[in-house]
């Protein structure tokens, strides 16, 4: 089966020992694909630098809601910087957490307004994530209304995207009439261990709800082990884990979702 990751960090500390060994495992796992996001300064820098030495993987910069508080508009505009660079080919990972609120809310929702600003601006797309608290949906919520005042569901966003989605929905987690919404506005979603986890039963309705050309598949190591990988440390190849209950729910093969992964990756991505 032909495998993407579309959110993989491993450009994290804990792959620095052995990522030649992890990416090996990938590739003989189906996997052609990788998007490396970064967090915060730091991590964008290194995602590049990985993406300078393995050039089958893609980068994306931006800042995390988590890390919203600590980055000044020194370090943003560094990344502002480096979002030109030919091997970016998305903004983020930036979006919204009311679940663990490692920064205030206000300075997530100024983080994201100019993470949103940056996707519009290189006409690369967000890559959101969006946590509430188990039960809850402020966060989900508010994000919709965020992408509606920047325009992504409107002329500014189809003026810069065209037919391609603006933003894909990083690790999907919310109730089916959001996972409606954001694929009513042309959003990409991209589905990941966290499917597994109890509250999370509506994945599954909304993963048969996305078009194939803005489905997608990751792992976010090296968190959200799906079953079966180990839960210290998630690495690209089990995105495997999650590709085959994707299959299952959407009554497709392994080989016809396969083929529709790498397509949907390089349509949402702009590399076709
Ligand atoms: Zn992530």
């Amino acid at each position: 089966m032909r495998l993407v990751d579309s959110h993989g960090h491993v450009q994290a500390d804990r792959f620095a020992g052995d990522v030649e060994l992890v990416l090996g495992g990938a590739r003989l796992a189906g996997v052609e694909r990788i998007l490396v996001p970064g967090w915060d300064p730091e991590s964008c820098a290194e995602a590049l630098a990985i993406v300078g030495r393995y050039p089958w993987l893609d980068a994306a910069v931006g800042v995390h809601p988590h890390d919203a508080a600590l980055v000044d508009d020194m370090a943003w505009a560094g990344i502002v910087a480096l979002a030109g660079d030919p091997r970016v080919r998305a903004i983020g990972e930036t979006g919204l957490d009311t679940d663990r609120g490692f920064s205030p809310f206000p300075d997530q929702l100024t983080n994201l307004r100019r993470n949103l600003a940056l996707a519009l601006a290189t006409g690369k797309p967000a890559i959101l994530h969006c946590r509430s608290k188990p039960g809850e949906r402020d966060a989900q919520d508010a994000l919709v209304e965020e992408l509606r005042l920047a325009g992504f569901d409107g002329p500014p966003g189809r003026a810069v995207f065209g037919d391609r989605p603006p933003a894909i929905i990083h690790s999907y987690s919310g109730p089916l009439d959001y996972g409606r919404t954001v694929i009513d506005m042309g959003l990409a979603v991209s589905f990941s261990g966290l499917v597994f986890r109890p509250g999370e039963e509506d994945s599954a309705a909304v993963a048969r709800l996305a078009p194939s050309e803005r489905l997608l598949v990751e792992t976010d190591a090296p968190f959200l082990s799906p079953p079966g990988a180990p839960r210290k440390r998630n690495e690209p190849e089990w995105v495997r884990v999650t590709a085959a209950w994707l299959a299952e729910q959407r009554g497709e093969s392994p080989e016809v979702l396969g083929d529709g992964l790498v397509a949907a990756y390089d349509f949402v991505l702009g590399r076709a």
